[in-house]
């Protein structure tokens, strides 16, 4: 199994690129660090201002090039991260709400395959919530609060994830030091 620390800058540059309360468009980036075998430290992340995720787009090829070759100067190249948001799908007539939950999608996954298959993914799930209750890990998910504007508090939720061998999706073993944890989040 791998275990994922994320530094603590890191950690911020990630939130930051995700904590974008006026418009909520899920985010992308690449992750730069440490990996030495199954132990990897996150020191870096980038955003990538992608709006077509998907590996057939020449933009999306283009700047995640120019973005892995630059953070390969100095780190070891990781793999990457984004968000997932809560979004209100219009249906006939019917208006759902989808809340951002963590985990790897099928494209999530296929893009992994193509990208980074030996590298990782960080998934953010970002949701409103009125509760405000201390940072905590569980079951290898990072679980914290950030507050927003008026009662509106926000939760975000982290995973780490990556392909074994046979190219299955896999969940790694998430760290945070826990003084970090305590000063970021509310
Ligand atoms: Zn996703």
């Amino acid at each position: 199994m791998k275990v994922v620390e994320i530094k603590k800058p890191a950690l911020v540059q990630m939130i930051a690129a995700v904590y974008e309360p006026i418009k909520p468009l899920e985010c992308t980036g690449l992750l730069g660090g440490e990996m030495n075998g199954d132990r990897i430290k996150v020191r870096l992340a980038q955003p990538a201002q992608i709006v077509d995720r998907r590996p057939a787009s020449v933009d999306y090829a283009n700047e995640w090039k120019r973005i892995r070759d630059l953070i390969s100067r100095s780190y070891d190249f990781l793999g990457g991260f984004h968000s997932h948001l809560r979004t209100i799908v219009q249906e006939d007539s019917e208006k759902r709400i989808d809340l951002g939950t963590v985990g790897l999608s099928e494209t999530d996954t296929e893009t992994m395959k193509d990208e980074y298959p030996r590298g990782i993914e960080i998934v953010i799930a970002m949701n409103p919530s009125r509760r405000k209750i201390p940072a905590r890990v569980s079951d290898y998910r990072i679980i914290g609060y950030l507050a927003g504007r008026g009662k509106r508090n926000y939760r975000l939720e982290i995973g780490a994830y990556y392909l074994d061998g046979s190219l299955r999706k896999r969940r790694a073993e998430l760290h945070v030091q826990k003084r970090v944890m305590n000063s970021f989040f509310c």
